[in-house]
């Protein structure tokens, strides 16, 4: 089915922050059509008065262009928080494109955020930023539940992707998330990426609003075997499964000698190899926090 696509127009694409790593959030549309069946931005659809499915519009925004873009010298970006820059209607509406050529030649801190490979379109501006980071959301290595779950690039077309942003020497990030129970294999999907990126992130699956029963069901009809553990940590709120997958990582990171934090701080951290893995698993007050600012 195709999108229902929309132009609208908007006085800025750039909105004020209050997500704890940037100060400036950009999200050239409202909804993204990879429309992955566990995107926590579908509470968008109540903001810009959606009644449609979730991945099933896309509004394209239209903005001035921005005056006197120096004024942003030195503060930090994050594209995007509610929707993916390089959704495949991007390859139309260049909207992210036009962003990066307006924002040129300023000193900011960016970071973007993708599950598409088109970004390497636009390789030749992201190299012109000096603090830039790129990051992948990679959960699976699986290309059968990846495209249970979402309608974007396969795993591979994103790793062959990141790994090409590496040798161009731009830091890359490797988002494991959000990771599910039982399904994720973390250990696997770091070996498959540590030498194409200098983080990882981990990030466990969180269930709330419209998606919870919808994923619950998924896992009843799909991984039967799976039903009770999800049962207990998302009506039970039991966090013992996340406590040990924990340790299990430590102890992974420590056999192949990579750093494991726990502080979120790391997100800046510049060029560095092998990855650093980021622990980021109980993190509900962070995205409250970001509540309807996008
Ligand atoms: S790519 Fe991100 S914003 Fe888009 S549907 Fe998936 S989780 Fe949501």
């Amino acid at each position: 089915m195709n999108p229902l696509i929309k132009k609208i127009l908007v006085k800025s694409i750039i909105s004020k922050s209050n997500l704890p790593v940037c100060d400036y959030s950009v999200n050239p549309y409202v909804g993204c059509t990879h429309s992955c069946k566990y995107c926590y931005a579908c509470f968008m659809k109540k903001f810009s008065n959606h009644l449609e499915e979730w991945g099933t519009f896309l509004d394209v925004k239209i903005w001035e262009k921005i005056k006197n873009p120096q004024k942003y010298s030195g503060k930090s970006f994050f594209m995007s928080s509610v929707t993916d820059p390089y959704n495949p209607q991007e390859e139309i509406f260049q909207r992210t494109k036009t962003f990066l050529e307006e924002i040129q030649g300023v000193d900011i801190n960016l970071s973007l955020q993708t599950k598409s490979d088109l970004i390497l379109r636009d390789l030749d501006l992201i190299k012109n930023f000096k603090n830039i980071r790129v990051g992948f959301s990679i959960n699976t290595l699986d290309e059968n539940f990846k495209n249970d779950m979402d309608n974007a690039v396969s795993i591979s077309r994103r790793i062959v992707a990141m790994k090409k942003l590496h040798e161009e020497k731009i830091s890359t990030t490797c988002f494991i998330s959000p990771i599910f129970p039982e399904i994720t294999d973390v250990e696997k999907i770091i070996d498959a990426v540590k030498n194409f990126c200098n983080l990882i992130w981990l990030e466990n699956l969180n269930l709330r609003g419209d998606y919870k029963p919808k994923i619950l069901n998924y896992i009843k009809n799909n991984f039967p075997r799976h039903e009770k553990l999800y049962q207990e940590i998302y009506q039970r709120k039991n966090i013992s499964y996340w406590i040990e997958l924990d340790k299990k990582i430590k102890n992974y990171a420590e056999k192949n000698n990579l750093e494991y934090v726990y502080n979120r701080d790391d997100l800046q951290k510049n060029y560095s190899s092998p990855p650093t893995i980021v622990n980021f698993f109980f993190h509900e007050k962070i995205k409250k926090s970001a509540g309807g600012k996008y």
